[in-house]
């Protein structure tokens, strides 16, 4: 699974950083999903070589605009290059409600459908072949949620030494018993099921939303293995603005990340205010003094990869 992240600042963009967006592609094929949609994001997936003809579905966390204001724009300019494929708008009622007064009152007419999942009355938003998209219910000021993002692969790989125990020389041979064949060898039948075995591989990731209680995240996180999720602020800053923006803290996420065991963790949606170099290692300090896995900073387009066996690299856009 791939990672993009085109937008890590809380409420506003500053020169650094965009407001949320987050692309996620993964290996079953050229579809990919992009978790909320802050004004601009549609500037930045043009430093980026994903192709809105490819875009399956838009998730969006909640209604407030730096999660969904860049919506009309990007769908727009799908339409204008001609995009025909239907498009899935997993969403709050209200985003909905407003993407459809905009298309009435500003004249616009998409070349393709979009239809609407409900995130409130549907708990798995996106399903395809080795594909699930579900969402969690968090707590913000108005009704937000997370997505778990699952991918499961196939694959078969042959027991090479009980093949060469057998004296059956690699070639079409081997590769008919790999794609499930029985073979005929020395007067014996040499059967799939014995020399091949499948392994499934799975990775998952859990994209949250603006969110004042990590820990509602404990069922997600469940053999997942990497966490997206807001810190806005430090806890010393938290303590300050107070519970009314409902937001987290590096240190409560870091210290869920802990309790669950996640073995990656990404903090993005930073406030204006620790957008420096201070603010960073401060961000990173906190985490790191409640967290022992792999904590990491985003930035917009750090690219995320994670793979099977749960390792991450970064790389960017
Ligand atoms: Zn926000
Ligand atoms: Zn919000």
């Amino acid at each position: 699974m791939k990672l993009t992240f085109l937008g890590t600042s809380s409420g506003t963009p500053t020169r650094q950083r965009n407001v949320s967006g987050l692309a996620v592609q993964t290996v079953l094929g050229a579809d990919w999903f992009l978790i909320d949609c802050g004004e601009g994001t549609q500037h930045r997936l043009l430093q980026t070589p994903l192709s809105l003809h490819d875009m399956a579905a838009v998730c969006i966390t909640h209604v407030h605009g730096d999660h969904c204001y860049g919506l009309p724009g990007l769908l727009a300019s799908a339409g204008m290059g001609k995009r025909t494929k239907p498009l899935k708008l997993v969403a709050p009622l209200p985003v909905w409600e407003w993407f459809q007064a905009t298309r009435q009152l500003t004249d616009l007419h998409l070349p393709y459908e979009v239809e609407h999942v409900d995130v409130e009355t549907q708990p798995l938003v996106y399903e395809a072949p080795g594909l699930r998209i579900e969402r969690h219910v968090l707590r913000h000021r108005v009704p937000s949620h997370a997505y778990r993002v699952q991918v499961q692969t196939r694959r078969t790989r042959l027991k090479t030494d009980a093949l060469k125990a057998t004296g059956l020389p690699p070639g079409p041979a081997w590769r008919a018993l790999q794609t499930g064949e029985d073979v005929p060898f020395n007067g014996a039948v040499l059967r799939s099921a014995d020399f091949a075995e499948t392994q499934i591989d799975t990775a998952s990731a859990v994209m949250g939303g603006d969110n004042a209680e990590p820990a509602l995240l404990r069922d997600a996180c469940q053999g997942a293995q990497l966490l997206v999720h807001e810190a806005t602020y430090t806890q010393d800053v938290l303590d300050r603005v107070g519970p009314g923006p409902m937001h987290s803290s590096a240190r409560l996420l870091a210290e869920f990340a802990q309790s669950v065991e996640i073995p990656n963790l990404v903090l993005t949606h930073f406030s204006a205010r620790h957008q420096n170099e201070e603010g960073m290692t401060q961000l990173m300090a906190e985490t790191q003094a409640h967290y022992r896995g792999n904590a990491f900073l985003a930035n917009d387009l750090d690219v995320f990869e994670l793979d099977s066996a749960g390792h991450v690299t970064v790389t960017r856009a």
